[in-house]
Order: C-alpha cells, then structure tokens, then sequence
C-alpha cells in the first residue's frame, strides 16, 4: 500500500464547512487536502439551492449572537478577497403568534446582545413590507442586519481561496475510510491512501458513513424547496421583502426575495418528516412536495403561488437537540468533527473555518463552542467507547 502524499491536515467533505476549513487552514499556511465526493459545487447534499438565510436575531439561542457577528465578518472578508458579492442584506423577520416562543426566543437575542430591532403587528408589518399577509394575532421582530448568503458561489470563492493559498483539493474523490496511525491518521479513498496528522470529517449528511457513531446523532432529512413566480415581482425584490423565519398553524416555515432564479423562494421546517439515507434520498420533488409549499405561499403571501420556477431536494442533518457538532472524535483526538449543523449551519460555516483552523493548529479557540461538545448527549460515551 503506498501513500500518495502526506499533508498537516485532510478535509473529508469539502462542502459548506469544508471548504471554509481547507480555506481557514490553507490562508494560515497549512498543507491542506479537500477530498470530495461530487463537485465543486454540487447539488446532492446541504449547501444548493442558490443561497442561505443569515440573521443576528437567533431564536435556537442567545449564545449564537457572538459567532453570527465574527461569521458577517468572514463573509465580508472572502466576498472582498474574491471580488464577488456574497451577502446580500435584505433585514429579517421572525414572526408567529405572539404566545409562540418564536418571537419571544428571537426578542430575547437581540435584548441580550443589544441587536437593533422592531416589533410590527401584522398590519404594520403588511404597510410597509407588502406581499407580508400575516394573521392578525401574529407579531413580526424586524432586525435591519439579516439577509442572504450566495450559499454556493461562498463554496466557490472558499474553494479559489483556499487554492491561492496552496490547498490541494480533489473533486470527484470518495473517502472511503480512514484509520489513525502511530503518527497521525490513514485515509483511504476510492483513488488511493494520504496520510495526515489531522483529519477534519466534514462530510454533512454523510457523516455517520465515515464515522458509525454518530449515525444517531446526525439524521439525514429530505428537504424541499420552491421558487414560484408571483403574480407582482416588485413585492419580492430584495429592497421590499426581508427574508423570514415563519411559525404558523401549518408549521415552521422560511423563505428569500427574488434572487438568482425567478421566483419567491420558500421552504418549511423538517418538510414532510422524513429521515432518509443520503445514497438512496429521493431527489426529485414530487406533487406533494409542492403542494404544501405553494398552499402555504398562496395564504400567507396571496398572489406569489404562480407557475413553478423551479423545485430543488436537499438534506438537514440533524442533531437530537438540533444544536451543532464540532467536536474532537473522542477516540481518535487529531479527528475533528465538523457536522451536523440541523437546518441552520449555513450562516455559521465562516466562523466555523476559524474554529477549525484554531484548533487543528493551536488545538483551542477563543470562540464558546460549548454548546457544540459531544458529551452533551448521554449516549456519547458507550456509543465511542468501543472505537478506534
Ligand atoms: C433546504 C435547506 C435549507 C437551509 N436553509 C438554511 C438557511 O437559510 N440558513 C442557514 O444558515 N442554514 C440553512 N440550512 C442548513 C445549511 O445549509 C447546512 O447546515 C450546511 O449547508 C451544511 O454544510 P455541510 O458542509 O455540513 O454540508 P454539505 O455542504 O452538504 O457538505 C458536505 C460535503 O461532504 C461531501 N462528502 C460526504 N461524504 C464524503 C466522502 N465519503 N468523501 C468525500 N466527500 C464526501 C459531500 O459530497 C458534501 O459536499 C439549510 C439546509 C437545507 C437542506
């Protein structure tokens, strides 16, 4: 068996957060090697369908706010590195009945973190953001610093910065196991072995195939998203229409201004509940899938449920209390774990190329990642105990 190259760190995954890694690694002078399944970009795992909501307001937890306002500054640092807008401000909205913890779990991110925000009734929201037609017992937070990321140009533009800084990275490259060594770690793939004295597992929704354990912490999930034309397109334009964060009676529900492809974008929370394997997900959105998004569009958005524009699959990887997991593997330390991040990692994957870089060379960060340790869940330790 013969080792075709030795690197400081590999990259298993190289999709939102692993190109943000090998980025993070590579600009802070380490050999790095991104090793993909697909393409770069592709459209089978979490980061397509044309961009991500980004938002201070965090309703999941306060304790989010400082890593949202180190990740704005990465992306303004890549977008200017790579000469191409990559976040779009647009404001956000949180909104849901005003007894639903939404809006009070949103107001409480921007009370502890002093966010500039507004709360509107659904009339005022309705006045000055048109195509809005909430419920009338429905509250709407409004923070002026949300908006969208370019989810996979940002893949992109970490991936030629990553280059520039001397990364190698291999598209098109399957991992198919790895091992630690006396010295590091083994990683074998469908073209051959490298070796490394880190490994960073970043591989999404496929990240209980690499590493058996989590298979129970990190569930793959089908997902669908719509882009329907509305019958007045300049209510949906960017200027006119924060990106939202919706809780109604039919559910949880998020959705974009026009952007990119021709349509309002929408998606709903955990769409029809099912937990899928990655390699066997049905990837093309059926009638029903479309069907409880354009009903939800044509009542709280009246006139944007026009003709398709287009309908997209893709994959959460969630976590049992839906909070991340970066995490050293617990029986093999120089293993990093970068995944799964529950529907709401997107925004974070900058500040989460930091955290990666810090710990791969300094081995701690100055960011609060306690909220992301594995020993949170009680099956943590007989799940690895037998590993590695
Ligand atoms: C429909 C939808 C809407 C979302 N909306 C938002 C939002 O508005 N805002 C937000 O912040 N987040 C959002 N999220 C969540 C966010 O997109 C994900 O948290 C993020 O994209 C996950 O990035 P990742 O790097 O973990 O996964 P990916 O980008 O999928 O990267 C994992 C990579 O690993 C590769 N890989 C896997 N196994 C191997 C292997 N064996 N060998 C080589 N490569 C491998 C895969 O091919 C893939 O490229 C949404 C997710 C979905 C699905």
């Amino acid at each position: 068996m013969s080792v075709n190259q030795r690197y400081d760190v590999i990259v298993a995954g190289v999709g939102g957060m692993g190109s943000a890694a090998c980025a993070a690694l590579a600009r802070r002078g380490k050999r790095v090697l991104g090793l993909e399944r697909f393409d770069i970009p592709h459209a089978m795992g979490s980061s397509h369908g044309v961009n991500r909501i980004i938002r201070l307001a965090y309703y999941e937890d306060p304790s989010y706010v400082p890593l949202l306002r180190r990740s704005y500054e990465l992306w303004r640092e890549l977008e200017t590195g790579f000469s191409e807008q990559l976040l779009f401000i647009t404001g956000s909205i949180d909104a849901s009945d005003r007894d639903v913890e939404l809006v009070r779990d949103s107001l409480k991110s921007c009370e502890i973190h002093n966010l500039p925000h507004e709360i509107l009734t659904s009339t005022q929201l309705r006045e000055r953001f048109p195509a809005y037609h909430l419920p009338e017992n429905h509250l709407a937070l409004f923070q002026p610093d949300g908006g969208f990321l370019a989810s996979e140009r940002c893949i992109v533009a970490n991936v030629v910065t990553a280059f520039e800084a001397g990364a190698q990275i291999h598209a098109r490259e399957v991992v198919q196991s790895w091992q630690t060594t006396a010295n590091g770690v083994r990683v074998e793939t469908d073209l051959g072995f490298y070796e490394a004295e880190q490994l960073v597992i970043s591989a999404g929704a496929w990240a209980g195939k690499l590493v058996p354990e989590l298979a129970t912490l990190a569930k793959p999930e089908r997902q669908v998203l719509a882009w329907l034309q509305p019958d007045q397109p300049e209510l949906f334009c960017p200027d006119r229409f924060p990106v939202f964060n919706l809780t109604v009676e039919e559910g949880r529900y998020y959705g974009f201004p026009i952007y990119s492809v021709p349509g309002f974008k929408v998606g709903r929370y955990h769409h029809l509940g099912e937990e899928v394997d990655p390699d066997e997900i049905e990837r093309e959105p059926n009638a029903a899938d479309e069907g409880v998004l354009r009903e939800f569009a044509g009542r709280y958005f009246p006139g944007s449920n026009g003709p398709t524009m287009a309908l997209k699959a893709c994959m959460f990887t969630n976590s049992p209390d839906e909070h991340f997991i970066i995490d050293r593997h617990p029986a093999a330390p120089n293993v990093l774990l970068v995944s799964p991040c529950s529907g709401h990692g997107f925004k974070f994957c900058s500040v989460i190329g930091e955290i990666v870089a810090d710990l791969a060379i300094t081995g701690a960060t100055r960011h609060d990642i306690s909220l992301f340790k594995l020993s949170r869940f009680a099956s943590t330790t007989s799940l690895f105990a037998a590993s590695h």
